[in-house]
């Protein structure tokens, strides 16, 4: 392979985007301007790379090969000398970006890429020799962690460069999602644009504290006026200021960030902003959680925005979907949001926000006014199944001989949302189907087996979160019904929806540094996915009140004592996990498995058919929205018992 990578800039991004390709193989030449800041990228590799090794995401040889993968350097003549694909990552500043475009175009026949965030690729194309070679290259920060790239086509790029950085972006284990044409925002920024503008409108007549407690009430970890302050309020404004002058002059309608822009307060990093910041935390008053801005605003928005980049062909809806869940860390983007909601209502809630602000952003698509909005966002479905390699791997799947092993990928601590589920039914499928597995090994990839389901999913109605519980559950339920020895292997946290997942498999062995509990309690929830109903037929009602009622975590010796797991395993326990798997694999009849199976579930008294409607009913009250809040913002939290 051309195995050269230049990055121009090691700031922030440059030096995450030459550990992402030097992780990837590609011996890697970092630039920067700055001698000092080359040394500060140099020890953020080293901790970045350490960490990886310390949590088991890489192994020894590949923390060495890595290191030794790039090199650095204090000019871009030689730094960019033979690259295949020389990236800059130098500040947002067209002037300078310009100049160093221009540099590395005099030094190379390779492939150019930009990772600016707005500028357009076309106007820098000016700038640089054979231009039909710059593109963009969208990293998300931090590079390292942030599944998403956006390669982006300016108005002379050749197509086949296109096709090329995309596949170098999945060879580094990255999701690439076509931009095809350079407008403003490109797709993940451009989808939440009007949100800014309708959060910034509602500052005149609205109390942020109310509104961002109605967000946080739905799973956000922040309201979006407590994220305004976090990024930045001058950040905010820029960006509207930008749209204004690149997308639409009602951008620049809103004025209610001017004054704080203007004296100084732009958020956490001056101290204070909308809200008062004291030791980077926010201080925001009490406030009853208010809808002045709903869900159903947020969501209209959004597929709105993406109808109009569907129309325009700067993006398909799949790869808009695949940003908006990647970008921004949500279970679920715009297209899929569309699919429970009817145009009728995303039409009614678009003409009143446009009613109520006069904002033309926010008035209705033509694909919405005509009632295409399914038609438009179908491809979706078709798209999905050709890139599902493309997609977001929450399980890794490996078969050896009879064994099937199953990891938890999800970098958030192998937290357990809706895609996670998804993957995991899909393996159990393909499970199923093999008659040639016998047994399998169910852990988490990293140090934790999981630390519990996603809280911050953005789930809007009680049915909703049923709807979701009983997913979760008929997915659990599925392997104690198989003809399949199913063994897992617990480590650091197994916590809420990850002991449950333990505890629908049929053998639980453990490190001895795992940590189990069931946190729901204290969250004004109650244990799912069939946990409520598997501890007590496990261990007896009494043992299971105790765990369940008091939230407290138990450790792997506990754990034992109570027969939750029947096997500790001190040294190199994984390797001694998968070692018992095969074994059973290849000694145990799965008639025989299926028969004991039927036989032992049979007659323990498990019910689901209330868990998840008792769920529902949980969501509904103001006990869960307060628990998840006290949790988000780690104090007691004040339940009232409804
Ligand atoms: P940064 O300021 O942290 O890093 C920029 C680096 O470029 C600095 O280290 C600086 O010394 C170096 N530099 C300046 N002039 C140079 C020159 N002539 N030659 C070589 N190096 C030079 O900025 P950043 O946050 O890493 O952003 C870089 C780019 O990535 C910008 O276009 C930004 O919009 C984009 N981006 C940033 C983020 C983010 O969250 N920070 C996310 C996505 C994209």
């Amino acid at each position: 392979m051309d195995s050269k990578i230049a990055v121009i800039g090691a700031g922030t991004m440059g030096h995450g985007i030459a550990e992402v390709f030097a992780l990837g193989g590609y011996c890697v030449n970092l630039e920067d301007f700055y001698p000092e800041v080359i040394e500060r990228a140099k020890r953020e590799i080293n901790e970045s790379l350490s960490k990886l090794l310390s949590s088991g995401k890489i192994t020894r040889e590949l923390y060495d090969k890595t290191l030794k993968n790039i090199n650095y350097y204090n000019n871009i003549k030689d730094a960019v000398d033979g690259a295949y694909i020389s990236i800059e990552a130098v500040p947002e500043k067209f002037e300078i970006k310009k100049n160093v475009l221009s540099e590395i175009s005099n030094y190379t026949d390779g492939i150019i890429a930009s990772n600016t965030s707005n500028i357009r690729i076309t106007e820098l194309a000016e700038f640089v020799k054979k231009p039909e070679r710059l593109l963009g290259m969208h990293f998300f920060n931090p590079p390292v962690l942030m599944k998403l790239v956006e390669v982006i086509k300016g108005d002379k790029t050749d197509e086949k460069y296109i096709d090329e950085i995309m596949a170098v972006a999945k060879a580094i284990g990255k999701v690439p999602i076509k931009v095809m044409r350079d407008e403003a925002g490109f797709i993940v920024n451009r989808v939440s644009a009007p949100e800014l503008l309708v959060f910034c409108m509602a500052l005149s007549d609205s109390d942020p504290a109310g509104i961002d407690a109605f967000f946080k009430s739905q799973g956000l970890p922040m309201g979006p006026y407590q994220l305004f302050d976090y990024v930045g309020l001058d950040t905010v404004y820029d960006s509207l200021k930008y749209y204004a002058q690149e997308l639409s002059p009602d951008y620049g309608k809103c004025k209610n960030l001017d004054s704080y822009v203007n004296a100084g307060k732009l958020g956490m990093k001056t101290g204070s902003g909308i809200y008062r910041w004291e030791n980077g935390k926010a201080v925001i008053p009490e406030a009853a959680p208010s809808e002045k801005i709903s869900l159903m605003d947020v969501f209209s928005l959004e597929i709105n925005e993406a109808t109009k980049l569907i129309e325009s062909g700067i993006a398909t809806p799949n790869d808009i979907e695949t940003g908006v869940k990647l970008g921004l860390n949500r279970p679920f983007g715009p297209v899929t949001v569309a699919q429970g909601l009817s145009s009728s209502d995303v039409l009614k809630t678009l003409n009143s926000l446009y009613e109520k602000y006069k904002i033309d952003v926010f008035k209705p698509s033509s694909t919405i006014i005509n009632g295409k909005l399914k038609e438009a966002f179908s491809p979706h479905k078709a798209e999905k199944a050709r890139d599902e390699n493309t997609a977001q791997k929450y399980i890794i799947f490996e078969k050896h001989e009879n064994t099937g092993i199953i990891k938890l990928n999800n970098t958030k601590n192998n937290l357990i949302g809706s895609g996670l589920i998804d993957e995991l039914n899909a393996v159990l499928d393909r499970i199923s189907a093999d008659n040639d597995i016998h047994a399998v090994l169910i852990t988490g990839n990293g140090t934790n087996f999981s630390a519990g389901a996603d809280l911050s999913q953005f789930i809007n109605s009680p049915y909703a979160f049923m709807e979701m519980s009983k997913k979760g559950e008929n997915t659990f339920d599925r392997i104690t019904k198989m003809n399949k020895i199913f063994v897992a292997y617990l480590k650091g946290y197994v916590l809420g929806g990850g002991l449950e997942l333990a505890l629908a498999c049929d053998i639980r062995v453990s490190s001895g540094d795992a940590v189990l509990g069931f946190p729901e309690t204290s969250l004004g929830l109650i244990p799912g996915y069939g946990g409520s109903q598997r501890l007590p037929a496990l261990i007896g009602i009494s043992r299971a009140m105790d765990i369940i009622l008091s939230a407290e975590r138990i450790n792997a010796q506990k754990a034992y004592e109570y027969g939750i797991i029947t096997r500790i395993f001190n040294d190199d326990g994984e390797a001694q996990a998968l070692k018992l798997t095969e074994e059973l694999s290849q000694r145990i009849s799965p008639a025989s498995v299926y028969t004991a199976k039927r036989l032992i579930y049979g007659t323990s008294r498990i019910n689901l058919d209330f868990e998840s409607i008792s769920m529902g009913m949980l969501y509904g009250g103001n006990d869960l929205k307060e628990g998840i809040r006290a949790f988000m913002e780690k104090r007691s939290p004040k339940f009232g018992g409804n």
